[in-house]
């Protein structure tokens, strides 16, 4: 099977509010995502989604993609979609680097590939069913009256786990929502604190040594170093996130102990393919791990569900939705979806999700014949 035609569109995703996280310093309103189409000689269709959660997230640009996939497209026709990983292989020599270029292409392939062998890809993955996942809420940075407001509206949508953003340059305001969102949550219920890099190592070692709660703390400094240095220090549990650019940074964070979980998530790391070889190294290590991408709409979220659907329930914590904090919705009552704060990936093969293009607008650009 040879890809024979590749197809791509750009779709703004309106926030159904704005979102402030690291204690206010990165703000989004919108999100630019990339779907693209791959075509086969052999009549089978795979799509992909790559969509940075703004520009100052993570060093990851909407347009980028657009940009990197023209230049990838010649290296690309021709080659065989069921076989994903020398699909990466090859993308890797015509363009190093820019992985979160490539997560869009290797989604359609790993797509192609599930439908190839009439599979999900839970399945394609190594999963016998697909585990129930737990969805867990992402509370943007406010005042704290305002996040336990927040709390409240995801807890009336089943979540029992909640991300919440904190970080700033007032430790007390920090030791203020600590405590009391650790207060103010039900006995069933789950917080991670995630700082999104914002504090100083001597911030996050004052902070965490003074709060009650033991509570996952995320991404508490911008680098792994730091992290690592933070970490030796308190007592809470570390998750990281934004600085684990790729395999080696993972193997790096075990050899320095600087976390006990992570975030995988397949637009950071360059695909479905690298998500999967840092999944397998969090399983063999011992990390918990929440699976899922850094935004779009419900065709990423479901590419990623279906890893977190294959992943031990010891290693898996709970996935967050992009979907859910979008005003509009590309692939409507398509793929992984809330019910109730869990989610349960249908036994459909491949992705499972496949946009209507009519709805997509016109491509941006077509490449091959
Ligand atoms: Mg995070």
């Amino acid at each position: 099977m040879r890809i024979s035609r590749i197809t791509v569109w750009a779709l703004t995703l309106p926030l159904n509010k704005p979102y402030s996280l690291s204690g206010g310093r990165l703000r989004v309103n919108s999100l630019d995502s990339t779907f693209v189409r791959l075509e086969t000689d052999e009549g089978l269709t795979g799509w992909g989604e790559g969509c940075p959660w703004g520009h100052t997230y993570l060093p990851a640009h909407g347009p980028g993609i657009r940009a990197g996939v023209e230049t990838l497209a010649p290296f690309l026709i021709g080659l065989d979609p069921t076989a994903p990983e020398a699909v990466l292989r090859a993308m890797d020599v015509a363009l190093p680097g820019h992985h979160y270029v490539k997560s869009p292409i290797d989604m359609a392939c790993w797509d192609i590939a599930g439908q190839a062998a009439g599979m999900p890809l839970w399945k394609v993955f190594g999963a016998a069913l697909p585990a129930q996942i737990s969805l867990n809420s992402s509370i943007p940075t406010g005042t704290l009256d305002e996040m336990i407001a927040s709390v409240e509206a995801a807890r009336a949508k089943g979540y029992r786990t909640h991300s919440i953003k904190i970080g700033g340059d007032e430790p007390a305001a920090d030791i203020a929502r600590i405590d009391g969102l650790n207060a103010a949550r039900n006995s069933d219920e789950y917080l991670t604190f995630d700082v999104n890099r914002a504090w100083m190592p001597a911030t996050a070692i004052e902070v965490l040594n003074t709060v009650t709660a033991r509570d996952w703390v995320e991404q508490p400094c911008e680098t792994l170093a730091q992290c690592a240095h933070v970490a030796m220090r308190v007592r809470n549990p570390i998750m990281l996130d934004e600085c684990m650019a790729d395999v080696n940074t993972h193997y790096e964070a075990w050899r320095l102990g600087a976390c006990e979980g992570v975030k995988v998530k397949p637009n950071r790391l360059g695909g479905l393919t690298r998500a999967r070889q840092v999944r397998d190294f969090g399983v063999s290590v011992g990390w918990r791990m929440h699976i899922e991408d850094v935004g779009g709409s419900a065709l990423a979220d479901t590419a990623a569900l279906h890893l977190a659907a294959s992943t031990p329930d010891a290693n898996r914590l709970a996935s967050w939705i992009s979907h859910d904090h979008l005003s509009v919705d590309p692939v409507p009552g398509q793929g992984g979806r809330n019910e109730n704060g869990l989610v349960r990936l249908p036994d459909v093969s491949g992705l499972g999700v496949s946009p209507i293009v009519e709805t997509l607008g016109e491509p941006v650009a077509v490449y091959g014949g």
